[in-house]
This record gives structure tokens, C-alpha cells and sequence, in this order.
């Protein structure tokens, strides 16, 4: 366990660079920071970046910092440019294992720190900053495992990718790009991402037929349930992907309304007896809202990124057999009246849309 000491925080003065610490500190591996002059704001400024990004990092102030320095048990490390040199003085840190305290000041730190502590050890011979004194030590003391820290249970999830970010907030309904940004996250291949925005098109299209005949419609979830109703396919081609992404997205917290469509497209809908059929975790997999058949039956008349229309989804359907068949027509109907008019006649929205 690795804890950070700040010591001489001025609330005024060093608010922002104090946070600065709060967060490197969390970013590159340690597990907490005790600070010796209170400061509520921070405090509850560095709680509110753990709860929305996640981990278990805790911060405290307004601790007594003498009584800290002389109870804690393991290794000592006061920061200073004043110290011994870094490459000189990890390998016994690190040979000596256990928990460590690294001490970072922001004013003059006094003398006794100096001598209490176990290493004084200067990153550079040059006066900088505690922020990159504290992030190189930390990277140097843990290796590269920082980069592959898990800050799991926070309200926010991030996807890193080479343009910028993607941040997801579980609950919500994850628009265009952010569905886009998950697809590429779990490895969905370029063809199946064509697929996914050719549903998208004319579910989408489906939806606003179906809002102007009265029928509620919930356009923002019609549109990450038809980009992300393959995500599974990053994993397998076969049947389970709806459940294999189903899942994966359950478990990103997305909201619960899109991870059923996504569950529940195949085909015109599984029963419980094809679920188990087909070695998935029995349940009934029938689309049931509006926007899980809209989803399920876009998906149906598309084939691969073009109009594939109800013959050959009838066609497909009949290969699994008469149920199955029948079915496909019963939810083809349903739609149809949803969207009152015949289905057939979309194809321009996907050839020309
Ligand atoms: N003037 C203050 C003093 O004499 O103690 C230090 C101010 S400095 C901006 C704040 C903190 O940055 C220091 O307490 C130390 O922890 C860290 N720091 C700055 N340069 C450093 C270096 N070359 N190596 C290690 N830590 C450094």
C-alpha cells in the first residue's frame, strides 16, 4: 500500500496543485493522501473525482503530520531535490518491500522530515514540482502497473482511444458516437459495423413512421440499441452474441432498456425452449417493447449492409423451422402496423437514406 504525505498545504495558495498531487497520486498507483491542514473543498473535490471515475482511493486533512510520520510502519520516502538520487535509492526501496509513504511539501518542509524520514531522494538535481517529482517516483516504485490500474465502481467509464476519449455515464443511453466508441472497445469488425449503422438507419426511420402514428418511440434508444445490438460480435460470431453483448453491456452499467434489445433481436425472437436449444441461459428472448422490435425487425430485413427485405428473412427464418417462420411473420406484421405501411417499401431508406 502506498500512502502520499502533503505536507504545508496552504488552502489559498495551493488548492489547485494540491489537487494536483490528490490526483497523480490516485493516477499512478497509491491508495490514499493524508494532508496536514484541513481543507474541506479539496477533500471533497478529489472524493467527487473517485466517486463519477472510480477505485478506492481515499483522501483525509487536517491530520496531525508528526504523529503520521512517527507511527507509520514501513518505508519512509521524503521527495526533495536536496536528496539522494532516485536510480540510487530504489533498488533498497524496493528490496525492502512493505507499505511505503512518500512525502511531498509545498512550502519550505522543515528539518525534521529530513531526518525522520527513511530516504530522502531527489528526482534531478533541480528545484520542480512535487506533482512530476511524485508521478516519476511512483512510476519508477510500482513499474508500469499504474497503466493498467483498474478503477473499477465509478459512475463514469472511460474508453481511451488514439482521437480523444469516450466517456461513458452507466444509466444514461450511450449516444452515436459513444455506441461507436464501444464497437471499436470490443474489437467489432469494420463489415459488422457497417451492418450496425445500416440498421440503425432504418430503425431509426422506423421509429419516427411509428411516432407519427402515436406510438412512443424513444428515438435515442431505437439508436444504440440497433449500433450496439452486434457488440457481441467482437467475441463470437455465433448465436451468443446477442447474449455474450447483452451481457458485456450489463456490465458496463449501459442503460438496462438498451441492453434488452440487444438481447432479444435474434431473428423475430427466441422462447425459452429455442434458448435452450441453443445452450443459452433459458429465458424467453421474444422482443417486448416497441423499440426491441423495431430493432429486432430492421435487423431482420437487412442483409449485411443493404436491403435484404422479408423474403429472405422469411427464407432464413424457415431454415430454423415452421416456428420460426411463423414468427418471422407475426413480428413483420406487428411492425408493419406500427409503422402503418408496408415494410418492403423501405428499401430506399437504406439505398438511397
Ligand atoms: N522550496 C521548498 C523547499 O525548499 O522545501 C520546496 C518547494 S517545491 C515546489 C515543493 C516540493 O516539490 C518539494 O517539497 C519536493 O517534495 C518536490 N520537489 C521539487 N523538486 C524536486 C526534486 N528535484 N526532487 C524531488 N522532489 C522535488
Amino acid at each position: 500500500m502506498i500512502t502520499v504525505l502533503r505536507l504545508g498545504h496552504r488552502p489559498q495558495r495551493d488548492k489547485r496543485i494540491t489537487t494536483h498531487v490528490a490526483l497523480t497520486a490516485r493516477n499512478f498507483g497509491a491508495h490514499a493522501i493524508l494532508i496536514g491542514t484541513e481543507d474541506r473543498e479539496l477533500e471533497s473535490g478529489v472524493k467527487s473525482v473517485v466517486e463519477r471515475f472510480g477505485g478506492d482511493f481515499t483522501i483525509k486533512t487536517g491530520i496531525n503530520w508528526r504523529q503520521t510520520l512517527k507511527n507509520f510502519q514501513g518505508i519512509k520516502v521524503h521527495l526533495s531535490m536536496y536528496g539522494q538520487q532516485l536510480s540510487d535509492a530504489l533498488p533498497e526501496i524496493k528490496e525492502r518491500g512493505g507499505d511505503v509513504l512518500v512525502i511531498v511539501g509545498a512550502e519550505k518542509v522543515p528539518r525534521e522530515v529530513y531526518e525522520t524520514a527513511d530516504f530522502n531522494v531527489a528526482v534531478g538535481s533541480q528545484p520542480h514540482s512535487e506533482v512530476a517529482a511524485l508521478a516519476i517516483f511512483l512510476d519508477r516504485l510500482t513499474g508500469d502497473k499504474w497503466e493498467t490500474g483498474e478503477f473499477s465502481g465509478g459512475k463514469l467509464r472511460i474508453i481511451p482511444d488514439g482521437r480523444g476519449k469516450t466517456v461513458i455515464t452507466p444509466g444514461k443511453i450511450p449516444n452515436y458516437g459513444e455506441c461507436l466508441a464501444l464497437l471499436e472497445q470490443e474489437n467489432v469488425p469494420d463489415d459488422v459495423i457497417e451492418h450496425v449503422k445500416t440498421v440503425e438507419r432504418l430503425a431509426t426511420h422506423m421509429g419516427e413512421l411509428a411516432r407519427r402514428n402515436a406510438y412512443k418511440a424513444d428515438a435515442d434508444l431505437i439508436t444504440a440499441g440497433a449500433l450496439l445490438h452486434d457488440i457481441g460480435r467482437g467475441t463470437t460470431q455465433g448465436i451468443k452474441h446477442a447474449a455474450v453483448g447483452a451481457e458485456k453491456l450489463e456490465a458496463m452499467g449501459i442503460d438496462e432498456r438498451v441492453v434488452r434489445i440487444v438481447e432479444r433481436h435474434i431473428g423475430a425472437g427466441l422462447d425459452r425452449e429455442d434458448a435452450k436449444k441453443f445452450g443459452l441461459p433459458v429465458k424467453d428472448y421474444t422482443p417486448e417493447t416497441l423499440e426491441e422490435k423495431i430493432v429486432a425487425h430492421a435487423d431482420n430485413l437487412i442483409s449485411g449492409s443493404g436491403w435484404g427485405g422479408i423474403e429472405a428473412a422469411l427464407e432464413r427464418a424457415r431454415g430454423h423451422g415452421e416456428k420460426e417462420f411463423e414468427k418471422m411473420l407475426v413480428l413483420h406484421k406487428k411492425v408493419g402496423e406500427i409503422c402503418a405501411l408496408d415494410l418492403d417499401t423501405l428499401r430506399w431508406v437504406v439505398e438511397d437514406g
